[in-house]
């Protein structure tokens, strides 16, 4: 029987949901019910599943939310450099998946320019504890020595260097999700696809299921990994999130790229080859808030797209004059959520019932999925996590107001998104 510890709880402040559990139609038992199948509810489920009757419910299909849209570079972004422990858990998850189900992890670097010698000085402090770590492979070059390593894909005028961070690559979002729901499956974990989970049912202070719009799930543990959809499950939990939107575009590239073309981030966009089709450059960033009742922009925002020319323009010796490939803008269908820190929420609150697991507002999530699935199976079954859990609590902040800003989110666009072209 798995077990959570979730503090010091009052019962009586829990009521049950509904008064005759006994007339209440059930579709199905599981011990852990994990509501989510992206990324995060995918490695979560496969991680519990060798102990545990495992089930995890989507109301879409599996990456219905962030992860299928996710542009794929696999790599420590900033937030994740205190912790290389977790990084390093996840590039060695991305290694073991290699070739199964279909999946290809392309080991490629990621490059992270710096404009100014100060600013090269600031990424060494902020990826200190990377270059620390044995094994972990990152190295800053000078402008020089980028131009040397990667000859003529780069016009690195106004460039102090790059940090390289060698531990990184690309995965194709659909192939990724493909490939963990078959290991899953594979580990005995079950998967039920366009179910709902309305709410979480809770008697005595402990989870015992959850309301879909077929029946009951009897579970003990509810574990929800429900991106931008997990706070109206949560209501014990004070979640201090809020919702934003990435932005991906299709651009050519004037030459074919070569499998040693790294992934390269410079002033907010990020952009990578694309395996299998050699003209072609992923672009992503035009990350803004979303305004509380507003969807994602329907058309690329034309501060985005003045960004990606300006810098593909710029830096990029293989565009000339930036191209977006018709059809090709793809925004967080769902939204993601975000935090003040932009560190996620991997907690067993304290404040909420016995057996439920909180994972979500994990930014980056792709890159550190491995890493939150083995946090979610710490925290359902008292097992050490492979960094401590206290940075990610749902407590960490002092009431944060609700329009906190996060370094490199822009404030949302407003109304039916005037700034699109
Ligand atoms: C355009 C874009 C580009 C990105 N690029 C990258 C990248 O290059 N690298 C990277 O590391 N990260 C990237 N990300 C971020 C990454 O995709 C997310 O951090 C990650 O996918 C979050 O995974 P998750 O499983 O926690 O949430 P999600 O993938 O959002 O999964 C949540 C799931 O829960 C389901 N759900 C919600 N509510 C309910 C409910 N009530 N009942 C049942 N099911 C429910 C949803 O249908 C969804 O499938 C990108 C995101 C976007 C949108």
């Amino acid at each position: 029987m798995p077990t959570v510890d979730a503090g010091d709880v009052a019962t009586s402040i829990y009521e049950p949901r509904h008064a005759c559990p006994s007339m209440v139609d059930r579709i199905d038992t599981c011990d852990v019910l994990v509501v989510g199948a992206g990324a995060s509810g995918l490695w979560s489920a496969a991680e519990l599943a060798p102990d545990h009757d495992v089930l995890v419910v989507d109301a879409g299909e599996v990456g219905a939310g962030a992860s299928g849209d996710a542009a794929g570079f696999v790599t420590a972004f900033s937030d994740w450099a205190p912790s290389p422990d977790a990084v390093a858990h996840s590039i060695a998850a991305f290694r073991a998946l290699d070739g199964r189900h279909g999946f290809t992890f392309y080991e490629r670097p990621y490059v992270e320019l710096a404009r100014t010698a100060a600013e090269g000085a600031a990424l060494r402090e902020t990826y200190d504890p990377l270059f620390e770590r044995p094994g972990y492979d990152v190295e800053y070059l000078d402008a020089a020595e980028l131009s040397a390593r990667w000859p003529g894909r780069f016009d690195l005028d106004g460039v102090d260097g790059g940090l390289v961070k060698h531990e990184s690559g690309i995965v194709a979002a659909e192939a990724y999700l493909h490939a963990l729901a078959s290991t899953a499956r594979e580990c005995g974990v079950r998967l039920r696809t366009n179910t709902t989970v309305e709410s979480v049912v809770v008697e005595d202070g402990s989870v015992v299921g959850a309301e879909t719009p077929d029946g009951r799930v009897d579970a003990d543990v509810v574990v929800c990994t429900a991106g931008a959809g997990t706070g109206p499950l949560v209501e014990w939990v004070d979640l201090p999130v809020r919702r934003f939107v990435y932005s991906n575009l299709r651009v050519e590239a004037d030459a074919p790229l070569d499998d040693a073309y790294p992934m390269v981030y410079a002033d907010d966009v990020w952009w990578r080859p694309e395996p299998g089709r050699p003209r072609t450059f992923l672009v992503s960033g035009g990350t803004y808030f979303l305004a509380p009742d507003d969807g994602p922009p329907r058309d690329p925002p034309a501060a985005y797209r003045r960004e990606v020319r300006t810098v593909l323009e710029g830096l990029a010796a293989d565009v000339e004059t930036a191209t977006a490939v018709p059809g090709s803008y793809q925004p967080c269908t769902t939204g993601c959520v975000t935090t003040p820190d932009g560190l996620p929420v991997l907690d067993a609150p304290a404040a909420a019932p016995d057996g439920l697991v909180v994972a979500t507002a994990v930014t980056g999530g792709i890159s550190v999925s491995p890493f939150t699935g083995a946090a979610v199976r710490s925290l359902v079954t008292g097992a050490d996590p492979p960094v401590p859990l206290a940075p990610f609590a749902a407590d960490r902040f002092d009431e944060p107001p609700a329009d906190f800003r996060v370094d490199g989110i822009r404030e949302p666009l407003s109304g039916a998104n005037p700034d699109s072209e």
